[in-house]
């Protein structure tokens, strides 16, 4: 997996996006309406012909987050319980908490 395979508005080596464009604003996600990977949500509705889905439950073994630093994979719990990256351990945006429920099915807005 590589930045081929990430699609964003603006998007630059380490998949930010013109939406997000921290240090730390380095993750795509993957969708569940077509299991590619954005930038953002705002990218996915500004370049996908469809509605956004969350990744599906009974999916949430599959990798569904990508270090836009280094390409690796991580599922969504991977991604949720280390707060940086397993292989370059790069930081993620902690504010990026607030839509993981946009993000996970599975996942509602409040938990941690
Ligand atoms: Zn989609
Ligand atoms: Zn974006
Ligand atoms: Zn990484």
């Amino acid at each position: 997996m590589s930045h081929e395979n990430v699609y964003g508005v603006g998007m630059d080596g380490e998949t930010r996006c013109v939406h997000f464009g921290t240090e730390l604003d380095v993750v795509a996600l993957r969708f569940g309406c077509c299991a590619e990977y954005y930038c953002c949500l705002s990218c996915h509705r500004t370049l996908a012909d469809h509605g956004a889905e969350p990744w599906p439950a009974d999916r949430r073994t599959e990798p569904a987050v990508l270090c836009g630093v280094c390409g690796t994979t991580m599922t969504a719990s991977e991604y949720i319980s280390a707060g940086t990256c397993p292989n370059c351990a790069s930081a993620f945006n902690p504010g990026c908490a607030k839509h993981y429920d946009r993000y996970f099915e599975w996942i509602d807005g409040t938990e941690p």
